[in-house]
């Protein structure tokens, strides 16, 4: 089977499977179609006019960022001057034509990857292979995810361009699945660029070989690879951060809130300033603070509804921190700060408000 795969001998493929009485598991019946390629990629045609023949102007949506990077390597350590080992990461759209795009924004035909490429000296791959590994779950963690819902995952069955491979997963409310794949591609990439587009594709590395005592001299670098799905990531964010809170009063009704946890460092706006009234200078207080705040931080401004509709508003947006200025602010120039999570509520300076974020989001 093997042998007919690599020759893509369809016709053969199907023999084999008629020769053997291949059931199908689910109709247990022997009704097979022809055997057919399935359509990874998402074609279409290029140039403002058709062509005769489609399919000399046909040209395809890229299935991952990761090629562009490999076309500009010498552009980029050229122009920068860089030596190896170095990355060039950058995200954008990529495109699969999945055959079951399914759960939520899991996956999708059209998604956006975050990708880097890191050139390294060959024979040093397992190393910064390693090294990247460790280096992404830590990442990963700073986001707030905790350690014990990401595991790294080997692969068995290694790509063709690969020396080693793993994902690193995370238990989605659905089970563990894949948010990031490290891989080891050797020299595959760049060699194959430099075959089709017979231009060299190589570094001259000065650095002295230990063990020749010579320079290390001319190679195609290889690379290790980082690869994660932005829309992926923030599908892993919301279904840590969205919760549904219940309690009961002091008065014994019940309230409830929904609320976004989400870490402030990556929150879309880290402060509310909430004038308590639309008069007796109150809003005027909590313009100025907007004004000292707003080029460090996304922060918003409202003074419509009641002050506790307005904090649950901000709870579903995930704002971490609420600001109240209050008639006592004119007095002694303090504010109230609430906690997005704990909800508590406790009286600062207003001087101290900036600051107090400023720690919260680095
Ligand atoms: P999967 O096993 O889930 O199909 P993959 O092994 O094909 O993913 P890679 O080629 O390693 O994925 O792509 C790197 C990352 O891009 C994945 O870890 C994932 O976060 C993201 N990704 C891949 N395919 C999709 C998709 N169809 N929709 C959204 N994100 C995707």
């Amino acid at each position: 089977m093997d042998l007919l795969l690599a020759k893509d001998d369809y016709a053969g493929l199907k023999q084999l499977i008629e020769d053997n009485k291949i059931k199908c598991a689910i109709s247990k019946t022997c009704n097979w179609t022809d055997v057919r390629q399935f359509n990874l990629m998402f074609s279409t045609e290029f140039g403002a006019v058709a062509a005769d023949n489609p399919d000399d102007n046909k040209v395809y949506l890229r299935p991952e960022t990761a090629q562009g990077i490999f076309v500009n390597f010498l552009n980029v350590q050229k122009t920068g001057r860089m030596k190896i080992p170095f990355g060039i990461a950058q995200t954008g759209k990529a495109f699969r034509n999945e055959i079951v795009a399914r759960q939520f924004i899991f996956r999708m035909r059209e998604f956006e990857q975050m990708e880097m490429q890191f050139f390294i000296r060959p024979g040093t791959q397992m190393e910064w292979y390693k090294f990247w590994s460790e280096e992404r779950i830590k990442w990963h963690q700073s986001l707030g995810i905790p350690a014990e819902k990401l595991r790294f995952h080997d692969h068995v069955k290694l790509a063709h361009y690969a020396d080693a491979a793993m994902d690193i997963e995370f238990e989605f409310p659905f089970g563990w699945k894949e948010l990031e794949g490290i891989h080891s591609r050797t020299d595959f990439d760049l060699k194959q660029h430099q075959e089709f587009s017979k231009k060299k594709i190589q570094y001259f590395d000065n650095d002295i070989d230990a063990a020749t005592n010579k320079p290390y001299g001319n190679y195609t670098p290889f690379v290790v690879e980082t690869s994660v799905g932005l829309d992926r990531l923030f599908l892993t964010i919301i279904s840590l951060a969205y919760a549904e809170e219940k309690w009961l009063k002091e008065d014994g009704t019940e309230d409830s809130r929904v609320v976004l946890k989400i870490p402030a460092k990556i929150a879309p706006t880290k402060l509310a300033i909430l004038p308590l009234l639309k008069k007796d200078g109150l809003p005027e207080i909590a313009k100025q603070l907007m004004d000292d705040c707003k080029s460090s931080f996304m922060c918003f401004y409202e003074e419509k509804d009641a002050i506790g509709k307005r904090y649950r508003r901000m709870d579903a947006i995930g704002t971490p921190f609420c600001v109240t200025i209050d008639h006592q602010t004119k007095e002694d120039n303090t504010v109230t700060i609430r906690y997005r999570d704990t909800m508590v509520q406790e009286r600062i300076a207003l001087a101290d408000v900036k600051r107090l974020v400023m720690e919260k989001i680095i």
